[in-house]
């Protein structure tokens, strides 16, 4: 089968190798459609983390298929079956996972190979973390039940509540999930932050009420205005650098929250005014992956269409052209997400 293996840094080639043989409990989807992620084009840029990507590897991580063999052992799912499975698993007996933090589970297990003709679930993955699409939906928007799963869990713990004011620093994919998702959470007033110009006119047809040019505006002093002075009660951080993280802090109201949802370099530290925590009474929260009731919650809100994913993917390519398709991400920011046709 054709596939696109990551060797390293900007190293991604397309190659035939072996379609992949099911074991017990396994089972083969046909990939319908893969979409990128800001997680890969990070990882084609700069590299990631041992514990969740091991090079060589087929690249990929957010799809969609068409169940092609059924592994020893199990009565579901069925050949021809339309599922989205991953990227993630947790065991659900390790510390974490036995005090609810599935998203934290010690011994995670992920799922790479999404660039891909075919590509195998592992057993564990299609016991708690698989899913049937419904037959009206396409693959491509199945495909965006990852991001869409990790930016629930993120709304979640930002507590956003209905007539709140939420400032979003990014407007790429991540930051427009966090958008649209912002607004089902009732957000009266949704204010997004980005360099790109394009950007923030996506957001605004996305339904943004304001946006701000971080390159031509006082972020701080604009952010202020459009809030009688006082600040958000919600900034989401879904850039992922701690100056980002650090402006965050500054656009919150007293008594607000902030998500830093966007993950940073390791080894990477912010500074935090002791007197904001203390008498503004800021929530500073992080928010890292997603669990299984985030996935599956995240799939029922792109089906029923309460959170619209089809305008997020601007692009389709082939998977041949899969090296074009991350030039293009590194170079320009008009795309949003493309989507990889094997
Ligand atoms: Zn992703
Ligand atoms: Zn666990």
């Amino acid at each position: 089968m054709k596939a696109a293996m990551l060797y390293g840094v900007e190293d991604l080639r397309v190659e035939e190798i072996e379609v992949p043989k099911v074991g017990l409990g396994e089972v083969l989807v046909k990939v319908k459609a893969a979409t990128t992620c800001g997680t890969d084009l990070k990882i084609f840029k700069r590299g990631y983390t041992e514990k969740i990507i091991k090079l060589p590897t087929v690249f990929g991580h957010e799809w969609a298929g068409e169940v092609v063999e059924v592994g020893e052992g199990l009565e579901w799912p069925v050949k021809g079956m339309r599922v989205r499975a991953g990227n993630s698993a947790p065991c659900l007996h390790c510390k974490m996972c036995q005090k609810g933090k599935y998203n934290l589970c010690e011994n995670m297990i992920w799922l790479w190979g999404a660039y891909a003709e075919y590509i195998k679930v592992p057993a564990r993955m299609v016991q708690v973390n698989m899913q049937e699409i419904p037959t009206h939906l396409s693959y491509e928007e199945a495909a965006l039940t990852e991001p869409l799963a990790c930016v629930l869990h993120g709304a979640e713990e930002a507590n956003i509540k209905i007539g709140d004011t939420v400032v979003i620093i990014g407007a790429g994919p991540i930051g427009l999930l966090h958008l649209l998702t912002a607004k089902k959470f009732g957000a009266s007033k949704v204010i997004s932050i980005d360099l790109v110009d394009e950007r923030l006119d996506f957001a605004e047809k996305l339904g943004a009420d304001e946006t701000i040019n971080a390159g031509r505006e006082d972020v701080i002093r604009k952010v202020k205005e459009l809030t009688d002075g006082y600040g958000a009660d919600v900034v989401i951080e879904a850039i992922g650098l701690p100056a980002t993280w650090e402006e965050a802090l500054k656009l919150v109201r007293k008594g607000g929250t902030v998500l830093e949802f966007g993950g940073c370099p390791i080894g990477t530290e912010i500074k935090v005014k002791t007197e904001a925590l203390h008498y503004g009474e800021l929530t500073v929260k992080g928010a890292f992956h997603a669990t299984p009731l985030h996935f599956k919650k995240a799939l029922n809100l792109i089906a029923s269409r309460t959170i619209d994913v089809r305008p997020l993917i601007t692009k389709r390519m082939k998977l041949e052209n899969i090296r074009e398709a991350f030039e293009i991400l590194t170079t320009s920011k008009k795309e949003i997400k493309i989507a990889i046709i094997p």
